[in-house]
């Protein structure tokens, strides 16, 4: 696919991503509208995103970020990135209006994508991998450098997840060649937790759950909890790769009450469960190790659905 030319012509770009906009997502976004803009000085571009976690502020454009969807007129091109167009919540309105839609995602449970146009590559470990590889590299500049590496460095696990493969180790390479304090930003922005997120992990850990002989484990914060600490679900992140670290644990799962009756459910997994099919049997998706739903019911309600499908994963490995 070639960026240029699926914008030629465009005055007004939208970009969108997912909910709860993690670094890919927000990386993705940033990074393709200031290569647009670099590009095409002429067009408008916007992105549109719910509110992204602060520690993203220095990456250049954050304080541009739309986050009410507001009323607009309709985009010449709308942009798609890390997710499908349902996940775009309020920013989907945008997206059916516009003249066209370009898809760029690695979620395999996105394939073949949800624009007019499509590339989606769910072999890729980052959406910002993906945006490194369509992009003209002589407009990378170190800004540019910066905010796709940390968009590849949070999908990756800081290059450590089954998804970081040799071209994203080299891409990663050539981008701190820019000059950036990487190590700086990836420590503020993926390691690093306020005193309240340590005190919520240590609780979430603390009244985690094993269960199938140990195989499984599930951690949740309810409504109640989430009062008494004065946390949002942007507190909550990196809290599932903790219980996946535990030894013996097949798949992890991290959950909060999203609504009454309704949880969020974060899953990680190792090569004996498919998360990304265990997600999709409840309306959700992801990635092979990595995936998420939204269930509704009580708390054991939930955890016995996903308990009979991770169980089917587990019999499927033997
Ligand atoms: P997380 O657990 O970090 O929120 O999400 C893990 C992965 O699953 C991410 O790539 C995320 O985009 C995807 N994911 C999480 N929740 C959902 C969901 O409800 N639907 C879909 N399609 N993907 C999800
Ligand atoms: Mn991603």
């Amino acid at each position: 696919m070639d960026l240029l030319k699926e914008c030629a012509e465009a005055k007004r770009i939208g970009i969108g991503g997912h909910a709860k906009p993690d670094g890919d997502s927000v990386g993705a976004c940033l990074s393709l509208r200031y290569y647009l803009k670099k590009k095409m000085p002429e067009a408008q571009v916007t992105v549109f995103l719910e509110k992204p976690n602060p520690v993203f502020a220095e990456l250049a454009g954050y304080e541009d970020i739309v986050t009410d969807f507001p009323e607009q007129e309709a985009f010449d091109v709308f942009f798609i990135l890390d997710c499908s167009l349902d996940r775009l919540m309020d920013g989907a309105k945008y997206a059916r209006a516009a003249a066209k839609t370009v898809n760029i995602d690695h979620h395999i449970t996105n394939v073949p994508g949800s624009g007019t146009v499509n590339y989606v590559q769910p072999q890729v470990g980052s959406t910002c991998e993906l945006i490194y590889d369509l992009i003209d590299k002589d407009s990378l500049d170190r800004e540019l450098a910066k905010i796709l590496y940390v968009g590849m460095a949070h999908d990756t696990g800081v290059f450590q997840y089954s998804n970081t493969t040799p071209d994203t180790m080299r891409k990663a390479a050539h981008l701190i060649s820019f000059g950036f304090d990487f190590y700086r930003i990836i420590q503020e922005t993926f390691y690093q937790r306020t005193y309240l997120q340590a005190q919520i992990l240590g609780r979430a850990l603390m009244e985690s759950i094993r269960f199938m002989d140990g195989r499984c484990i599930v951690s949740v914060i309810d409504r109640k909890a989430m009062d008494f600490y004065q946390v949002t679900k942007q507190d909550f992140e990196g809290i599932v790769n903790e219980l996946r670290n535990i030894k013996g644990i097949s798949c992890a799962i991290f959950m909060y009450e999203s609504a009454p009756l309704e949880y969020k459910v974060s899953m990680r997994t190792d090569e004996k469960v498919d998360a990304a099919q265990v997600a999709s049997h409840f309306g959700g998706g992801g990635h092979a190790r990595a995936a998420g739903c939204t269930m509704k019911g009580t708390f054991y309600d939930c955890v016995n659905n996903l308990s009979a499908e991770i169980e089917r994963e587990l019999k499927k490995a033997q």
